[in-house]
Formats: structure tokens, sequence, C-alpha cells
């Protein structure tokens, strides 16, 4: 605290960042709670003979956000694993992730870090089509890149170790990094896989397609059952809620020590009136500066001054001090 009663650089800093983060983890925590209460009221259809008629029949041809169900059928030539035999899919994501030792020089500690070095994903046009094999009527789904949530089979992985030397050593030693080395991932989603695709369901034509829902709605494409993917966003959603409600907890007890501090000032400046000390304004003027005389400052102000010690108020040299007492 300033010695005019006002609340430090510091504080202020604190009190200000604290504010900011819980205003962002909120709107994160609104916009995930939003989407998970508008895939709750997503409607749910399945792929059946009539999909075509029940589109046909809808406003504009179109469900605005349908929650679909079905089987990843290929309609081109599928893709097949460039690692496993016999694993056929429609999109093949390929990462390479470098992984490093980074020295932090707070904690003195290596901490783990990992970078995407290369990412390439390749897709072939696919269908949704029904777990019954006597239903004809597929699904296309348009533009599956832009789903929010695309969690992929992990059909290979292998990390190759970086290399170890002497001269490396020292080189590592002295950037404060060392690399571990590349992990190679190959990601896919396989032909005959059960998805649960969530977005805009339209008729063109005579085909039904899946596409990105408009007014920010989020489009899921995922592998995992409607119910699961549910839960997913539910437990997100309270994730943010939470660090929210932390981050604004955090802002509440900085703006009350704040609050506080000043308010104990005042009281401390009024008890002591013109006696209290010109540097921390809480306690009494306990000392004389020789030679310039002033009476301005408690004992532990006077021995916190840095060397060599000078007067608060006239910036003199302080040769001697002499300790006052009231009686
Ligand atoms: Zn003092
Ligand atoms: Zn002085």
């Amino acid at each position: 605290m300033d010695p005019d009663g006002k609340a430090s650089v510091a504080q202020l800093l604190l009190l200000g960042t604290s504010s900011a983060l819980t205003a962002l983890l909120f709107s994160v925590y609104r916009r995930r709670s939003a989407a998970a209460a508008a895939l709750q009221e997503a409607t749910k259809v399945s792929i059946s003979q009539d999909l075509r008629g029940l589109l046909s029949e809808s406003p504009g041809k179109c469900v605005p956000y349908a929650v679909i169900e079905g089987v990843v059928r290929s309609a081109k030539e599928p893709l097949s694993s460039q690692f496993v035999d016999n694993c056929k899919g429609v999109m093949e994501r390929l990462t390479l992730r470098e992984k490093t030792m980074v020295w932090n020089r707070t904690t003195h500690l290596w901490n783990d870090c990992e970078k995407i070095i290369h990412q390439r994903t390749n897709t072939v046009p696919f269908d949704l089509a029904s777990h019954d094999d006597g239903v004809a009527t597929t699904v296309r789904v348009v533009r599956p890149l832009d789903a929010a949530e695309l969690d992929l089979e992990t059909t290979y992985e292998k990390f190759h170790p970086a290399v170890r030397s002497l001269t490396n050593a020292i080189g590592h030693f002295l950037s404060g990094e060392r690399p571990r080395g590349v992990q190679e991932t190959e990601e896919m989603l396989r032909v005959g896989d059960s998805v649960t695709a969530v977005g805009e369901l339209v008729l063109d034509r005579d085909a039904v397609q899946l596409r990105p829902p408009k007014q920010d709605l989020r489009y899921f494409l995922s592998r995992r059952s409607y119910d699961a993917l549910l839960a997913k966003q539910r437990r997100g959603a309270r994730a943010w809620g939470l660090l929210a409600l932390a981050c604004g907890l955090a802002a509440c007890g900085a703006l009350a020590y704040v609050l506080w501090r000043r308010g104990r000032d005042r009281r401390a400046l009024a008890r002591l009136g013109g006696d209290a000390c010109a540097v921390c304004l809480s306690r009494r003027r306990a000392c004389v500066f020789l030679h310039c005389g002033h009476v301005c400052s408690c004992e532990e102000c006077y021995r916190a001054l840095p060397q060599p010690k000078r007067c608060p108020i006239c910036r003199a040299a302080v040769d001697r001090v002499v300790a006052l007492y009231n009686s």
C-alpha cells in the first residue's frame, strides 16, 4: 500500500488480471453450456427408409440441428492405413510431435514440452448408413474437418528417440532445451465405425446431406454414442464453470484484501494523527535523524531505509539517529 492510502500497482494488477480472467472463463463456460443445451435439444433423426419423405415435408427441406447415428461407408475408394494391413478408412490424420525437455529457471526442474511439427489430414467423401442393412438410405457427411469434436482412432504410434552424443549433451545443457525425440501418430476414422454426427440435415435434390450447422451451433462427428457425447459436453462446461468460479473467488479475495489494507491504514492514520510515520503511515514516529533533525519515521522504517541512509523528507545523509521516548 502506498503512503497516500492508494492500492499499489501490483495489487491493482492482480485485481485487474483476476477479474479479466474470470470474465473470459465465464464467457467460455456460457458458450460451452449453451452448446451442451443445444445438443440436448437437437432433433434425433434415425436413418430410415422414409428419411427423404420426412425432410421434404420439413420447412426448407432441412432440420437445422439434427443428431444421427450411423455406420461409416466410403463413397469412393477408401484410404488405406500406411502402417497397418487391411485397415481402411475415410479420414486419416498423420501427426509428428516433437518432444523436448525444457529447463525451468524458476523451479529448477526439467519440464516436458511437445510441439506439433507436421500434421496432414486426408479424407475421401463418405456416408453414414443405417445399422440395419435393409435400409438403403444414406447420409453424406459434408466438410467433416469442420467438426468441433473429431475423435479419431489411433491406428499407429511410434516414438523415435533423439540421437544422443556428448557434444549434443553439452549444447543442450547450455541452451536449456533437451530433445527427447519425435512421436509419429496415425489416426483414422475407419470404414464400419459407428459415428454420432450432429449438424444441419438437408435434402439437396435427392441426396440427404449433413452439413456444419448455422447460428453458432457446434458441428460434431464422434465415435461416442449420443449420450456419451452429451455427458462429455456437460462435463466440459462444468469444468469451465468451476474454473470461472475459482478465479472469481480469487478476484473477490484480492478486492477484499485491497479494501481491508486501505481501511486498516486509514484507521491507523486517524489514531496517530500528526504522529504517524511518513513512510508506513501505520506506526508512531519514533526517531530523530541527525543532522537534518527531521522526526518523520518509525524505527522499523528507519531500519528498512536503503544504504547509504537518507532522510525520506529532505534526502540529507543520516549520520546518526536518536530514539524518541514519549512519556
Ligand atoms: Zn514507519
Ligand atoms: Zn531530513
